[in-house]
């Protein structure tokens, strides 16, 4: 029996989720208040100002108060000094000021200065008190989640400001290191042979590590840009067989990228409206994935369907390990076994934003050290897909 009173109490203890601190010279006072309130709030009380400050002063850090119900008429510090004073060591209580109807000018006055939220005069109803502090608890509450938004919002801001300025940074220079880089190579055709094949070799690996840190920078740019949110994908209607052979061409010609792309084509080919732009990463991104994680060179494959438009991007390489699969399409997010190739985690991240901004839907099947499928849906005109596979 005993047992279970104990652990009745200890149940009410941990609902109780807010701390009031009752400040009064007057021992009945303050026992009517707790009285009133201890059913839920911790309660923690203190006989003067002085008593109060000292009290909460030795507090632990990890603590707070959520309320502070102080009387005004006591010796050495006045309510409204210790309220005053209590801003600085919890700025975020809720501060509530009980005084005589005497007091009253002096009070007023002082409001402001010590951040009172509410003043009551003695005596008070015992219910309009309740009501007073539930007002005072739901007003904090709302500060305090206006103040973690207003927080994440600034957060947000810094974030995308310190990728664009960092991906900027970086940008400018690479592209004067890689003009550099090209009038050497052209001032290196005047050397004789031996000498060129050596500095030949050497540009090359310039020029990959510069296309390595490009494709980094662009990555983290463009995920500056979609975090945003401020995409409105510009649609244009394309020949979608002609523009996959443009990115193909225009994106993989690089002597870098030394595996071919097996492009296929199935169905009625048709007009298909996108964003040129947003799809050009969606295909960059898996097609230079499914090159850097495998050896062999990997299928694009098209299927026009009734309404839809599938596109599968196809390997055989190292594949995704199971456990880690849920995981792939968070930003920053890379295998284990990817460990040895580079790159930032946030091409996929993007590649869904964007596929997403088309309407679409991505999907992938993978198999470790078998290799990995990615399928986008893709409504060819309507906004809905049905799949028809
Ligand atoms: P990364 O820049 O690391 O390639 P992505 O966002 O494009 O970033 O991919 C996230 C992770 O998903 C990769 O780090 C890798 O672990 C895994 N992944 C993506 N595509 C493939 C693929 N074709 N084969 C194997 N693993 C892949």
């Amino acid at each position: 029996m005993a047992l279970k009173l104990r652990k009745k109490k200890q149940e009410k203890l941990e609902a109780k989720k807010h701390t009031i601190l009752i400040v009064d010279d007057e021992e009945v006072n303050r026992r009517a208040l707790r009285k009133m309130v201890k059913d839920d709030f911790e309660v923690i009380e203190a006989t003067n100002g002085k008593n109060a400050l000292e009290l909460i002063q030795a507090l632990p850090e990890s603590s707070t108060i959520h309320i502070i119900v102080s009387d005004q008429r006591m010796p050495e510090l006045s309510g409204v000094e210790f309220l005053e004073r209590s801003m600085s060591i919890f700025p975020n209580a809720v501060r509530i000021l009980v005084t005589a109807y005497t007091d009253m000018e002096t009070t007023i006055q002082a409001i402001n200065k010590a951040n009172i939220y509410k003043f009551i005069t003695k005596p008070y109803d015992p219910e309009d008190f309740k009501h007073i502090l539930k007002q005072a608890l739901d007003s904090q509450e709302l500060q305090s989640v206006k103040k973690a938004l207003e927080k994440e919002r600034g957060l947000n801001m810094l974030k995308s400001n310190f990728t664009s300025m960092i991906s900027h940074q970086f940008k400018t220079p690479l592209s004067n290191v890689k003009t550099s880089i090209e009038l050497l190579e052209f001032k290196s055709y005047n050397l004789d042979v031996k000498l060129q094949d050596y500095f030949q070799k050497h540009f090359q690996s310039i020029h990959e590590e510069i296309e390595i840190m490009n494709l980094l920078v662009e990555d983290i740019l463009t995920y500056g840009i979609v975090e945003k949110r401020s995409i409105i994908p510009i649609l244009e209607s394309v020949s979608f067989v002609d523009y996959c052979e443009f990115v193909i061409h225009h994106r993989f010609s690089n002597k870098l990228y030394n595996q071919h792309i097996e492009f296929q084509v199935f169905g009625y080919n048709r007009e298909i409206t996108i964003d040129t732009k947003l799809m050009e990463h969606v295909l960059f991104n898996l097609l230079s994935n499914a090159m850097k994680y495998s050896d062999e060179s990997p299928i694009l494959r098209i299927r026009f369907q009734k309404q839809a438009l599938v596109i599968i991007i196809a390997d055989r390489g190292i594949g995704i390990p199971q456990e880690e699969q849920r995981n792939i399409f968070n930003s920053y997010y890379r295998a284990k076994n990817a460990e040895n190739h580079q790159g930032t985690g946030l091409g996929l991240a993007i590649t869904k934003d964007f596929v997403e901004l088309h309407n679409g839907q991505i999907k992938f099947k993978s198999k470790l050290n078998k290799g990995s499928v990615f399928k986008i849906m893709l409504p060819i005109h309507q906004n809905t897909i049905q799949e028809q596979e």
